[in-house]
């Protein structure tokens, strides 16, 4: 029997060939059934820019004024989950608590990358990091990927998350890049939620400013 991090109730393990025959190398399960069920994988349509559900075939309205900002170079991110409640729930059990544990049901969420040759973590500020002890999104991915640290983020007055979707888009560049690096080809920026974008597009600015001549996308587990 195995405990469920989510509702804390015991359940038996099933075995799961999906994970056996995957890259994870986690044997356990950190969830129930009934708990992981409430996580919706993406269906039907998706913005072909950040997998945004949408109605019809194409780019979201992100995704288009995105795409003049940067005069067509749209960020190409993969998301799974829809952002629902119990996906907002978790997150904020994860991120605002800070209970660290709760990790393992997100790579457990994850399951699978895309490839790519460096998988480069959206960093902490600060004073996040010193208040949770913990990196939320390498915690999460370092389970089944190597991770490249390139990016530093700077003290911010807010946080991303108490921020109103106007605020959002207004953000300042707060990343920098780590230079001196030996890294080529494909870097695929990690992060949880794609909200606005503001977020993974001033963490490929930093990227790029370094590296340019490196190939970067991005993926979050919802979006
Ligand atoms: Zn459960
Ligand atoms: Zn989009």
């Amino acid at each position: 029997m195995s405990k469920c991090l989510l509702c804390k109730s015991n359940f038996k393990r099933q075995i799961n060939y999906e994970i056996i025959f995957s890259f994870v190398k986690s044997k356990e399960k950190y969830a129930c059934s009934d708990c992981l069920q409430k996580f919706v994988k993406k269906k039907g349509i998706v913005c072909s820019g950040c997998n945004k559900e949408i109605n019809k075939k194409g780019l979201c309205s992100d995704c288009i004024k995105w795409q003049q900002k940067y005069a067509g170079n749209i960020l190409d991110n993969k998301a799974i989950y829809q952002y629902n409640e119990a996906f907002h729930d978790l997150m904020v059990q994860y991120k605002r608590y800070g209970d660290y544990v709760l990790s393992y049901v997100l790579a457990e969420l994850v399951n699978s990358l895309p490839k790519a040759d460096y998988y480069v973590p959206i960093p902490s500020s600060p004073s996040h990091l010193r208040k949770r002890g913990f990196e939320t999104i390498a915690s999460i991915y370092q389970k089944f990927v190597p991770l490249t640290d390139l990016l530093v983020k700077a003290e911010t007055e807010k946080a991303q998350g108490e921020k109103n979707r106007q605020e959002r888009l207004l953000t300042k560049q707060t990343f920098s890049a780590i230079r001196n690096k030996n890294v080529r080809g494909k870097i695929l920026l990690l992060d949880d939620i794609y909200t606005t974008g503001r977020t993974l597009y001033h963490a490929r600015d930093a990227v790029l400013e370094a590296y340019p001549n490196c190939k970067i996308n991005s993926f979050t587990i919802s979006r």
